[in-house]
């Protein structure tokens, strides 16, 4: 038996993320959020869902998912109400979107390189 450094992976990625974002309350005083890495496409440049997060820390755990469409043109989606609400007819992401990709930025241009 040797020992070895490799620390346990639980199959999925297990990459977690923080942002301070505006909360919930009316104050939209800025809370913590957690986004978990829970897919992550091995082949970054397919078609397709590319990487997906649940977001922690609001009124309920939402679901993101980064998508590359046929075009090639990477295109977000978030399960919260604000951007099912506004999210199809106005450019600009919710703010979990948002918060991820002021995050994210680096390992983002890594992972999905070239979108
Ligand atoms: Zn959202």
């Amino acid at each position: 038996m040797s020992t070895t450094t490799k620390t346990t992976r639980q199959g999925l990625a297990a990459d977690v993320v923080f942002a301070a974002l505006p909360g919930p309350t009316r104050k939209r005083t800025p809370s913590p959020y957690c986004y978990r890495l829970t897919y992550q496409n091995p082949d970054s440049s397919a078609e397709g869902c590319v990487l997906s997060w649940d977001v922690m820390g609001g009124r309920e755990v939402y679901q993101i998912a980064l998508e590359r469409q046929a075009s090639g043109r990477l295109r977000w989606h978030c399960s919260c109400a604000d951007a099912v609400y506004r999210g199809e007819t106005r450019a600009k992401p919710c703010k979990h979107v948002r918060g991820l990709q002021a995050l994210g930025r680096d390992k983002l241009e890594v992972t999905v390189a070239g979108g």
